[in-house]
């Protein structure tokens, strides 16, 4: 009887706490959502549990697992600097192909900044800027209130790079969202390097299972602010080089500061006070020939790159859908 009892009560808590605990009272530790087109599931990482938690996608963007999310994106990918145009060419192919695997859209209208209005970002849930962003101060506006009202955004490269004096300079973008100010400098020629992986607390690093990886080539830059000492801003990674693993390798002697061989560099950090992520790279290795050989490195090249990218965009779409 003293067993029954036992069973019952371990069959009833297993019922009733399916989501968070297992009969034998572990908490049950959730590995990623898996998507098909009508449901999501995940399923528990813990060593011989198989417990599994499946439902159908909710309405819309699904505020579980984020299926059918839609990304807003611009930027030039023909004309301007080659290398940044080539970014943009690829990773329009990578987020459309992603899309097409993991059920998201991604739509890329270039330059056409007249999308950028209340109307038309409302049927978005993410705006994506490909080393370009906009002039014009009623776009400005419109990307600010989309921000503030919890619109997810992800920006690449030179969609920061501004200084101030330029008509179009942005003050609220530059020093209040983004956190970093003017650009200040930047390597040459584009490298790979080591990233530190600065936090494992947020959901573009979460996955991530070493200190350090191999980025992907891209000229990095420098800011005028302290994004480390800004308390609003979490960076993510950052660029570490030292006297034996200097970043860069200008070949021109009168550019060697083009090589830095110092500092705690930041790459990829979120601003706390929007749902955004900023990632430094974005400009592929070029031999700016316009030839054949033009393009000499991919961005999408670094799997824990493209990995960052990817959680990034779902859990600053969750956060966007469910603080709605
Ligand atoms: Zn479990
Ligand atoms: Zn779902
Ligand atoms: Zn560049």
């Amino acid at each position: 009887m003293k067993k029954l009892v036992s069973l019952l009560f371990c069959v009833t808590i297993a019922a009733a706490s399916v989501l968070y605990f297992s009969a034998c009272g572990h908490k049950h530790v959730w590995g990623d959502w898996q998507r098909n087109t009508t449901e999501h599931w995940r399923v528990c990482t813990r060593n011989g549990c198989t417990a599994e938690d499946r439902s159908a996608h909710t309405e819309g963007t699904c505020s579980s697992c984020a299926y059918g999310f839609k990304v807003l994106s611009f930027g030039f990918d023909e004309g301007g600097d080659t290398a940044h145009s080539d970014f943009a060419k690829e990773a329009n192919v990578w987020f459309a192909q992603k899309g097409e695997e993991l059920g998201f859209s991604y739509t890329f209208v270039g330059t056409d900044y007249s999308k950028l209005n209340d109307q038309t970002l409302a049927e978005y849930d993410m705006v994506m800027f490909l080393n370009d962003r906009p002039s014009n101060h009623d776009q400005q506006n419109a990307l600010q209130r989309f921000m503030e009202n919890g619109g997810a955004w992800m920006g690449f490269h030179s969609c920061a790079f501004s200084m101030e004096g330029n008509n179009e300079y942005w003050t609220w973008y530059q020093s209040d969202f983004l956190g970093c100010g003017q650009y200040a400098r930047n390597t040459w020629n584009p490298t790979s390097e080591p990233l530190t992986v600065e936090t494992f607390e947020h959901c573009a690093t979460k996955n991530m299972t070493e200190f350090t990886f191999t980025s992907a080539p891209c000229e990095w830059y420098g800011w005028e602010f302290d994004l480390k000492a800004n308390e609003d801003v979490t960076v993510l990674l950052t660029l570490n080089p030292t006297q034996e693993n200097p970043a860069g390798d200008q070949p021109d002697p009168n550019k060697q500061y083009e090589i830095w061989y110092e500092g705690s560099h930041p790459i990829a950090w979120a601003n706390n006070n929007y749902n955004m992520v900023y990632m430094n790279w974005g400009h592929n290795l070029q031999s700016y020939n316009n030839g054949a050989e033009g393009t000499k490195s991919s961005t999408f090249s670094s799997e824990v790159q493209n990995q960052f990218m990817l959680d990034a965009m779902y859990g600053l779409v969750l956060n966007k859908v469910n603080a709605q």
